[in-house]
């Protein structure tokens, strides 16, 4: 495209709130026939709220007040739920100390002389902690699409915490015109994969890839480039940034963290996926124009 065509399209894509980053992101746009994409925060609101509490042999307040403390450090939508719900029932947060982050799986830490572990099945199973007594309780709320974690503290099962996120309301008519436009739609999440089917259940979704490490996203963008396939990915998160680096197109959400955003070549402002509907037909546009 000239440089005159792709001003142009800069300047349009700003004003409906799609950033690109140079003038090959505009134009890669064009070709691409897949479309992954993460759940949480780019699909969904990316704003769970805690909706229930289990409790195994401690109180509720204690499991709230571990749970918190071990969030606190942490910058996950899921830590901001926890706090909320902490601060909501009046709760003194205790300071943990040796915070650690285990990407795609949750947090750990100590509370005076309590190891503190906060997260997935998968975190659990590194901690060794059995989890059976929540295990059926657990599948239930992931069948409705929630997402689960547990708490241990020293190495038992304290706690079950469920949270709800909202689908965001302009996600299931994008997908259905990415679909009509002829996209395969991919979805990747860190997440586990009977809440992933809950929530692809109701939207054009043609795969579902549950329980991926930042690692094993950016495997499946290299496993469908080595296919032939041209794939833009669209995520929010840390464990987004290596698989929007590596995809033909990265699309970060600009109510994302700065990491994702800048591992990308396209940003949507609004973190609207009706936003890659309108770069395609944007990045379209311009290749013909200058035909
Ligand atoms: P997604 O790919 O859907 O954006 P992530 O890779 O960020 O999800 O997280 C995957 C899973 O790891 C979450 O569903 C949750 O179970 C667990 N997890 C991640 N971060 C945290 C945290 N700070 N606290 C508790 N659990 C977490
Ligand atoms: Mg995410």
């Amino acid at each position: 495209a000239t440089p005159m065509s792709i001003m142009v399209a800069s300047g349009r894509g700003a004003q409906m709130g799609v950033l690109f980053r140079d003038a090959a992101a505009i134009e890669t746009l064009r070709d691409v026939d897949t479309l992954v994409f993460d759940k949480t925060g780019t699909l969904t609101e990316g704003k769970p709220a805690l909706t229930e509490v289990q409790t195994y042999g401690r109180e509720r307040a204690a499991v709230l007040a571990f749970a918190a403390a071990v969030e606190r450090p942490s910058e996950h939508p899921l830590a901001a739920a926890v706090i909320a719900a902490a601060d909501a029932e009046g709760i003194v947060i205790p300071t943990v100390t040796g915070f650690e982050v285990a990407v795609g799986r949750g947090v750990v830490g100590r509370v005076d002389d309590t190891d503190v572990a906060l997260g997935n099945l998968k975190l659990m199973e590194q901690e060794r902690v059995d989890t059976g007594a929540a295990r059926d309780r657990a599948e239930s709320l992931r069948a409705r699409g929630s997402t689960v974690m547990f708490l241990a503290l020293n190495g038992r099962l304290a706690g079950l915490l469920a949270f709800a996120d909202k689908v965001k309301p302009s996600a299931a008519p994008a997908l259905d015109a990415l679909r009509e436009a002829g996209l395969r739609l991919v979805m990747l999440t860190g997440d586990s994969e009977t809440t992933a089917r809950a929530v692809a259940a109701n939207l054009s979704v043609d795969e579902v890839h549950a329980g991926a490490s930042p690692e094993e996203k950016a495997s499946i963008i290299r496993a469908l480039k080595a296919e032939g396939r041209k794939v833009a990915m669209a995520g929010d998160g840390v464990n987004d940034a290596p698989a929007l680096a590596l995809a033909d197109v990265g699309i970060g959400m600009g109510n994302g963290s700065d990491i994702a955003i800048e591992s990308a070549s396209v940003t949507l402002l609004k973190g609207d996926l009706a936003g890659i509907v309108r770069a395609r037909r944007l990045s379209q546009a311009t290749v013909t124009n200058i035909r």
